[in-house]
């Protein structure tokens, strides 16, 4: 396993007393405090969880470049299932270790994780976002993450059919019906849109099955031909596995780290199938927490800034076929050029 991938510091915390195997990585902090969410999984070994919260807390770092946040890249990730592995003391020891950060770290909610947690991370720390509205705070992301998704959807149909990007009638399959998938799911039903969805827990897909959404196997959703394939379950979904059965034409969800490697950016490319960059379209999250760090936190104010993900992706779509390169590429110089100009206007001061 490559470890270092120029992250500034990764902090392997445990806590005797509630049992708390937590790591948290702070990639790039030269735009501002690594910002990311705390993601609880189990993960079948420790090399997993490090090459997980590596890969993540590097791509919030493009992800918050590309959105024009000030704010760097950074991850924390809780080994053990959500469902059953979670304990109060698991949370408030981990506000703990986030505070011994001293501010270089930003967390926030993520896959496995609620606002519930996020307040007993409060208990020890305020380097904590998306507490409750209630508290200040602008509360669960996932709303704001799907919403850019939808806004995201739209510019990628716009750019590879022309148009509005209008979702009347197009087919989208959506992987995950989590916090994000299943608000992506409602808003494209809600638009007109065929909508087919698939999650490994049935209890995920019954609610959207009786608003009018077909369902697929989670083992096959991707290979469904449709016009937009929407991952909005875990990474490395495009990989050297899933890529001769995808039968789509765009690419286009929350999931962080859908491309398994970087080489899928140019194989997608390849095969002509649109990929709006994952660090590009699910900013919705990280662009309403900037709302909430700016302060008062304005949720219309928000939506609109989300909406903006639009914009953005219609420009790395340009900058992709302007030079020729993949759109995954496009995207990380753009959100690495930021960084740059950071950094040397840093160097002359
Ligand atoms: P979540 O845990 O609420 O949902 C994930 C869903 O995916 C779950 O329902 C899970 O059962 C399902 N799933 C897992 N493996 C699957 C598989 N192989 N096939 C089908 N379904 C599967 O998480 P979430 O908050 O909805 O986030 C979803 C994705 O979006 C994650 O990759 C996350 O990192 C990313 N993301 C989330 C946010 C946010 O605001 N929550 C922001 C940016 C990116």
């Amino acid at each position: 396993m490559r470890l270092f991938h120029e992250h500034e510091q990764v902090a392997i915390c445990h806590d005797r007393d509630s049992g708390l195997r937590a790591i948290i990585a702070v990639h790039d902090t030269t735009l501002g405090p690594g910002l990311g969410g705390i993601r609880m999984w189990t993960y079948p070994s420790d090399d997993a969880a490090m090459l997980d919260v590596l890969r993540l807390s590097e791509g919030m770092t493009y992800k918050n470049s590309l959105a024009g946040l000030p704010l760097g890249g950074g991850k924390t990730v809780v080994v053990g299932d959500p469902r059953t592995d979670k304990t109060p003391a698991k949370f408030v020891a981990l506000g703990g270790f986030i505070d011994r950060l001293n501010g270089s770290y930003l967390a926030a909610e993520d896959v496995g994780t609620t606002t519930d947690d996020a307040e007993l991370v409060a208990t020890r720390t305020q380097h904590i976002t998306g507490l409750p509205v209630a508290r200040g705070g602008s509360g669960d992301p996932s709303p704001m993450t799907a919403w850019g998704v939808v806004c995201g959807i739209r510019a990628a149909l716009a750019e590879a059919r022309g148009g509005d990007g209008s979702l009347e009638g197009v087919h989208v399959a959506v992987q995950g019906l989590g916090h994000v998938g299943a608000d992506v799911a409602r808003h494209l039903l809600d638009a007109g849109a065929r909508v087919t969805v698939a999650d490994i827990y049935a209890d995920r897909v019954a609610p959207l099955a009786e608003l009018g959404a077909q369902e697929a196997p989670p083992d096959a959703v991707h290979a469904v031909e449709c016009d937009v394939l929407s991952p909005c379950a875990l990474g490395a979904g495009i990989n050297g596995t899933t890529l001769p059965e995808l039968r789509c034409r765009i690419i286009a969800g929350a999931a962080n780290n859908q491309l398994a490697d970087e080489t899928m950016g140019d194989e997608l490319q390849a095969r002509g199938i649109l990929y709006a960059p994952d660090f590009a379209i699910n900013a919705g999250g990280v662009i309403n927490i900037g709302e909430e760090l700016q302060g008062p936190y304005d949720p219309d104010r928000a939506r609109r800034s989300v909406e903006r993900i639009g914009d953005t992706l219609a420009a790395v779509f340009e900058r992709a076929r302007e030079t020729g390169v993949s759109t995954h590429t496009a995207a990380l110089a753009m959100a690495r050029e930021r960084i740059d100009a950071a950094r040397s206007a840093s160097a002359n001061r």
